[in-house]
């Protein structure tokens, strides 16, 4: 298939999932886990080799390219596949242009800088893809779910206000638009898991030795919070999808299919950048040219 053909099929296929610039979302009502474009598993996993494939060629280009850069942050609940996504839609790429950071809790030091400094550390650089497994979309998520989180951020009284979050929509609307405009493509997913899989999951987390490392007790604690989250998530995407930097929910229940989905949406960015690789310019053509020459006289 023609690079062309490729990206308006990839565009289609995705075209559901953007959360549009500027709409009001209520994630219960208008996204449902368990979509699955009437795909079956079989065909799924077919559609995602050759995405995987179609990854590999584009970051290559991006990387011999040096120009742009891509960063696809990566949100979700607990169980919600993150993990096992980059894991699946990376698996093709060259590790040397991929850059994958985790956040947690912030550190002592992390906590003593402005919300978006730990951030800024991990940003790809240009010719990479970074991915941020969270990001700083957490400030707005567990932070305002746990409004304990924004206590230990020791911000002056004057940051602290009930506007808080709606300055933070700003300021990171803001930092996306000006890394973008600098050649950073920011990317967004969300991966969208009901209730009842979180808990068919955490219970084999449970069952199956080989993932218990994967499960904490204070995930079930955390799982209480639930509706607050889904009402963070929702405010978060109506407030975050930009036309510079749009939020994709990616249906999360099936993991075969969200891992397409991912997978489409990164390569509908890169496809957006279509990076070439660098083509030689006259001069430069004809040193090439001159070294050939010294070769071939150097034969043995
Ligand atoms: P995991 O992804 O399971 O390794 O867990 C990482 C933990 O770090 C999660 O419980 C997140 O809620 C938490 N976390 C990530 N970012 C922040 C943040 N900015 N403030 C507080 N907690 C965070
Ligand atoms: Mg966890």
């Amino acid at each position: 298939m023609s690079d062309g053909r490729a990206a308006k099929r990839v565009a289609n296929f995705i075209k559901p999932l953007r959360v549009e610039p500027g709409s009001e979302v209520d994630l219960t009502e208008d996204f449902d886990p368990r979509y699955k474009a009437g795909m079956k598993k079989s065909e799924g996993l077919e559609l995602l080799g050759t995405g995987v494939s179609l990854l590999a060629d584009l970051q290559a280009r991006l990387a011999a390219q040096d120009t742009y850069g891509v960063l696809f942050c990566l949100q979700a609940i607990d169980a919600g596949g993150k993990d096992g996504t980059i894991r699946h839609v990376m698996s093709g790429v060259n590790p040397q242009g991929v850059r994958v950071s985790s956040f947690k809790v912030p550190s002592a030091e992390e906590l003593d800088h402005d919300y978006l400094w730990r951030y800024a550390q991990r940003l790809p650089s240009r010719g990479e893809i970074g991915i941020f497994n969270r990001s700083h979309y957490e400030e707005v998520l567990v932070v305002r779910v746990h409004p304990e989180n924004l206590d230990r951020q020791k911000l002056p009284e004057e940051a602290k206000g009930p506007d808080v979050w709606h300055r933070r929509y700003r300021e990171i609307n803001d930092w996306e638009r000006y890394l973008t405009d600098n050649g950073i493509k920011v990317v967004k997913v969300f991966l969208n898991l009901s209730k009842e899989e979180q808990r068919l999951r955490f219970l084999k987390r449970i069952d199956r030795p080989e993932k218990n490392w994967k499960f904490s007790a204070a995930d079930v604690h955390e799982r209480e919070y639930w509706d607050d989250y889904q009402e963070a998530f929702s405010e978060m995407l109506s407030a975050t999808s930009t036309p510079w930097a749009p939020w994709y929910v990616v249906p999360a229940d099936r993991k075969w299919f969200a891992r397409i989905c991912a997978a489409g949406v990164l390569a509908h960015t890169l496809f957006g950048i279509d990076p070439q690789y660098p083509t030689l310019d006259g001069k430069a053509r004809k040193e090439l040219l001159a070294a050939r020459r010294g070769l071939e006289a150097d034969a043995p």
